[in-house]
C-alpha cells in the first residue's frame, strides 16, 4: 500500500463518518500538536466503533499514524471508555511510542468533540471554535480506518449498529446506497408491529419516516422504536407544542443550564434563559445570542429537564435563526475555569440515562456482521458531505465498477467547491441519474 497523503484522502472522497460528513483532507491540512481518535461513542445502544476497533485495530492505529504525519502532531490518542477493557488491552501492545489511549468515564457526551478534547487534553475549545483552536484533530474511528486504506480503495462501504426493537442488535458492513429497510431485515426484523426509524442515534440522530431511505458516508446507526416509545413521542412534537408547553410549565430551576455540557466548558450559552425568552416577547420566538454555541446534544430535553421540556430545541431553532439572519456574537464572553469547578461530577452516567429515555429494555450489544450485506440496487448519494454536492460523471445506461468515481466536486474559478467524490459501492449499470442520487443495479 502506498503512503497515505492529502490527496490519496481526497480522491478516496474520505469525510467524516459520523455528524455532518466535514471533508476529512480539509481536516487533515490543518497543523496540531495532537490527533485524538473519538471512540467514545456515547450514543445509547451504539457499538460500530468499539466493534471497528476490536477488528480492525491495526487499520485505526495506520490511520492515526498518517493523521498524524500530515498534520505534524507529535502525539496520537485513542479515547475511549475505560469500561471496554478487552478493547483497551488489544490496542495497547499495538501503539507506536509516540500513541497512547486516554480512558474516559462512561457518560453522555463522553463523544462530543469539546468535551473529549478537554478530557484527553485539559484544554477547552473557544466558543464558535473548532479543536484545531488548541491544537488538536479529531477524527471517529471508522474515518481513521478509511484514511488508512485511501491510498489503496475509495469508501464505498460503512459500518452501521441496528438496535433497539429488533430481533438481533448487529453491527453490520454495508456498501453505501443500500435502505434502511435492508438494515432493518439484515438484523432479522423489528419485534415491534409499527417500527419508527431513529438515524444517527438517540440523543443526536432524526426521525425517518422513509424507511427506504439510502444510507451514505454518515450514517452510523439505526435505532428501531415502537411508535408510542418516549423517543419517538418527543420527536414528533412540533414547534407550536413546544413552545406553548414550555412556555407555561418552565419554572426555570436551571438544570438544563447546569448540567450543559457547553455551559460547563466556559461558554456563554444558558438555555434556561432561552427557555425564558419564550415568554418574554410578542411572538414566542426565543431570542438569546448564546444559543449559537449550543451543539445540539439533547442532554437538556431528554435528561436533565424535570419537567419533560425541550430547551434543545428552543435553543437550535433560534441558532438556526441566527445563522439565517447571519447573526453572530462577536468575542462571546467565555470563562475557561468554570470547568475545573463543574465538569467531574455532572456528567450524565450512560446507565442513568438508558434508564431515563426508556432504553433499559433492550439488548445492548451489537456484534459485528463482518460480511459486507449483498445487494442487487444501491442509490449513491451526490451529496453525502459538508459543501457543494458532486456533478455526476456518469450517466443511465453505463457500465461501472465497484470503487470507480462516479461524482465530483464541481470546479469555479479553477478550483473546487468544499466537498468529497462519491464512488460505485458495486459492479452494475446506472440505472438512472436522478434527484441528487446515481442508481446502480448489479
Ligand atoms: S430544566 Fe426544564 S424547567 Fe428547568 S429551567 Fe430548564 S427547561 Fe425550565
Ligand atoms: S442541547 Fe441542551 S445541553 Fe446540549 S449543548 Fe444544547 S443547550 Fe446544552
Amino acid at each position: 500500500m502506498g503512503d497515505i497523503t492529502i490527496d490519496t484522502v481526497r480522491s478516496a472522497g474520505v469525510v467524516g463518518a459520523g455528524g455532518a460528513g466535514f471533508p476529512t483532507h480539509v481536516k487533515l491540512s490543518g497543523k496540531a500538536d495532537t490527533v485524538i481518535i473519538n471512540a467514545a461513542e456515547c450514543e445509547p445502544l451504539l457499538h460500530k466503533d468499539k466493534e471497528v476497533l476490536k477488528r480492525y485495530a491495526e487499520q485505526v492505529l495506520a490511520g492515526l499514524a498518517g493523521a498524524m504525519k500530515l498534520t505534524g502532531a507529535s502525539r496520537g490518542v485513542v479515547g475511549i471508555k475505560e469500561k471496554y477493557h478487552d478493547v483497551i488491552d488489544l490496542l495497547r501492545p499495538r501503539l507506536a511510542a509516540d500513541m497512547d489511549i486516554a480512558p474516559l468515564q462512561d457518560a453522555y457526551p463522553a463523544g462530543d468533540e469539546f468535551i473529549l478534547v478537554y478530557d484527553v487534553l485539559g484544554r477547552v475549545v473557544p466558543p464558535g471554535g473548532i479543536p484545531l483552536n488548541v491544537s488538536a484533530v479529531v477524527m471517529n474511528v471508522e474515518t481513521a480506518v478509511n484514511v488508512a486504506a485511501s491510498p489503496a480503495r475509495p469508501v464505498t462501504e460503512k459500518f452501521i449498529t441496528v438496535a433497539g426493537a429488533v430481533a438481533e442488535p448487529v453491527t453490520l458492513r454495508v456498501p453505501i446506497g443500500v435502505t434502511l429497510n435492508q438494515l432493518l431485515a439484515a438484523a432479522g426484523g423489528a419485534s415491534v408491529a409499527d417500527p419508527c426509524f431513529i438515524v444517527g442515534g438517540v440523543m443526536m440522530g432524526y426521525l425517518e419516516d422513509n424507511h427506504d431511505a439510502l444510507v451514505d458516508k454518515t450514517t452510523g446507526g439505526l435505532i428501531v422504536l415502537g411508535w408510542d416509545h418516549v423517543i419517538v413521542r418527543r420527536r414528533r412534537q412540533d414547534w407550536a407544542q413546544i413552545a406553548r408547553i414550555g412556555r407555561s410549565a418552565c419554572d426555570q430551576c436551571s438544570f438544563c443550564t447546569e448540567l450543559c455540557p457547553r455551559y460547563l466548558l466556559g461558554h456563554p450559552i444558558e438555555p434556561h434563559r432561552a427557555m425564558r425568552s419564550l415568554g418574554f416577547n410578542l411572538t414566542g420566538e426565543p431570542n438569546v445570542l448564546g444559543t449559537a454555541f449550543c451543539c445540539e446534544c439533547n442532554l437538556c430535553s431528554l435528561y436533565s429537564c424535570p419537567e419533560d421540556l425541550d430547551p434543545r430545541n428552543v435553543c437550535v431553532r433560534n441558532k438556526r435563526r441566527l445563522a439565517s439572519e447571519k447573526k453572530r456574537w462577536e468575542n462571546p464572553p467565555f470563562n475557561p475555569s468554570r470547568p475545573t469547578l463543574h465538569m467531574a461530577n455532572r456528567k450524565a452516567p450512560m446507565k442513568r440515562l438508558i434508564r431515563k429515555i426508556g432504553l433499559a429494555g433492550f439488548t445492548n450489544v451489537g456484534p459485528l456482521e463482518e460480511k459486507l450485506l449483498a445487494t442487487r440496487r444501491v442509490g449513491i448519494k451526490l451529496k453525502q458531505h459538508l459543501g457543494a454536492p458532486c456533478e455526476p460523471l456518469v450517466q443511465a445506461g453505463q457500465k461501472v465498477a465497484k470503487g470507480q468515481e462516479i461524482g465530483r466536486s464541481p470546479v469555479t474559478d479553477g478550483k473546487p467547491a468544499l466537498g468529497a467524490p462519491v464512488h460505485a459501492s458495486i459492479d452494475g449499470t446506472v440505472e438512472a441519474v436522478r434527484d441528487g442520487v446515481v442508481w446502480i443495479v448489479a
